[in-house]
């Protein structure tokens, strides 16, 4: 099947597939109208989840779902958080397991207790397909060949899903799955002859330091946060436009794509509902305010998620976008709540620690560990195709992050080991680990 045509004039596919999605013309395709649709279907989920999740039951039951008609009134509901989709399944289930068609347990070793787990029925992945395809036209032709480094093997699993969807779109998908081992990876890689490479930003870039030059049209990276080194390595070792999704499982994988103007995330807004609200509080940011992304499903039937923490932070974009959507538009991530760590003068992240290390012509990923004890301890573990000589320039690198060089003055002990020429293994997602002192 190829790709469905919608008659509409925009440059952005996803604006046409969002209007047939939410059934409106192109003369009323706008913002307010939009936000019309997404109060419809807020009311829908909020009435089906209360009528079929025990948990949605108890936790909305002061809810009158009729009586909601603005984003104020969106406002008034409480949050469903991590914590609660730990604890409460299957309570959040809104239809027998027998209906589901794939469940996703994500790791959630930072929090201790049971893990996360999302169900999806085969119309909720189908949604996500549908949005997988008009998300990749932005960047791919029919005809094209591209490189799929997400894991692929079980149904339903990211790669598996893009896979489909890129079919319907008319291009080749080349399923090469996870690279655990980046030179036989990029030896595949380059007899594969691939137009576009869709991966997780650490396992591309491992790649494009293990080919170096070759032709590539374009990258699609998907990924909570990308580091601009990162960005500028790929485009200058393979010469490719570098584009960015943003998603995470309980967004049902999707959530929102650059243009060809790179300048955030154009979403799914048919799917779903977005606030962004000021760090730990209810209240809305202001235009172009740092808050956390919170969302809303809008069509899931398995297991609908009403005002969902997701501990992203990212701001609003307001000015219009040059390709002239009028979808809803993030920056780029800019980072995770609670996941700096305080070196007691100052905040690292595992973003500062990116920009430095990934600039690097050799280091395709790392490990780091900051040890709470009497004398506090940043281990760092490196992968780097240059082999462990290089360690102590990587060191002085480092020292060029002020906040870092500050603390190892103060008596923070810095050390890096090499850990060999493959990717490392994070459980869950890249952060900095911390553990205390025993
Ligand atoms: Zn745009």
């Amino acid at each position: 099947m190829n790709m469905p045509r919608f008659n509409f004039a925009s440059p952005n596919p996803l604006d046409a597939w969002v209007a047939a999605r939410t059934g409106l013309s192109e003369a009323d395709f706008c913002h307010t109208q939009l936000q019309v649709y997404q109060i419809d279907r807020f009311v829908d989920t909020v009435t089906w989840a209360k009528l079929h999740s025990p948990y949605y039951r108890h936790a909305l039951a002061d809810v009158n779902a009729h009586a909601l008609r603005s984003l104020e009134d969106v406002r008034r509901l409480p949050f469903t958080t991590a914590e609660d989709l730990c604890r409460n399944n299957p309570t959040l289930l809104c239809v027998s397991q027998n209906e589901i068609s794939r469940i996703v347990t994500l790791d959630t070793s930072g929090t201790g207790g049971s893990p996360k787990r999302l169900y999806f029925t085969p119309e909720d992945q189908e949604a996500t397909i549908d949005f997988f395809l008009h998300g990749m036209a932005v960047l791919t032709r029919p005809g094209d060949r591209v490189a799929i480094l997400f894991p692929g093997e079980r149904p339903g699993s990211v790669g598996g899903l893009l896979a489909l969807a890129l079919r319907r779109l008319g291009a080749t998908p080349i399923l090469l799955g996870w690279p655990h081992d980046s030179e036989t990876a990029a030896l595949q890689l380059k007899n594969s002859h691939v137009d576009i490479i869709a991966g997780a930003p650490i396992a591309v870039l491992a790649l494009a330091k293990s080919t170096g030059a070759m032709q590539v049209r374009s990258v699609l990276l998907s990924s909570d946060h990308v580091a601009q080194s990162l960005r500028n390595s790929l485009e200058k070792i393979w010469g490719c436009e570098v584009f960015e999704h943003y998603g995470m499982t309980e967004m049902g994988l999707g959530g929102g794509v650059d243009c060809t103007a790179h300048t955030g995330y154009h979403m799914r807004e048919n799917d779903l509902l977005i606030e962004l609200l000021q760090p730990g509080s209810n209240e809305p940011t202001q235009p172009e305010e740092l808050g956390e992304i919170v969302i809303s499903t809008l069509t899931r039937r398995g297991m609908p998620l009403i005002r969902y923490r997701t501990g992203d932070l990212s701001r609003l974009r307001t000015e219009t976008c040059p390709c002239g959507s009028p979808l809803m538009r993030l920056d780029y991530i800019h980072g995770r709540i609670g996941t700096p760590v305080n070196l007691g003068l100052g905040i690292l992240n595992m973003a500062m620690l990116d920009e430095v290390l990934l600039a690097d012509n050799g280091v395709i990923d790392f490990a780091a560990t900051y040890r709470l004890t009497s004398s506090p301890h940043l281990h760092l573990d490196i992968a780097s195709l240059n082999g462990e000589d290089e360690l102590p320039l990587l060191k002085c690198r480092l020292l060029e992050i002020p906040v870092l060089a500050h603390a190892v003055d103060h008596g923070l002990q810095l050390s890096l080991s090499y850990v060999g020429r493959e990717l490392i293994k994070h459980a869950g997602k890249r952060r900095i680990h911390v553990e205390m002192a025993p």
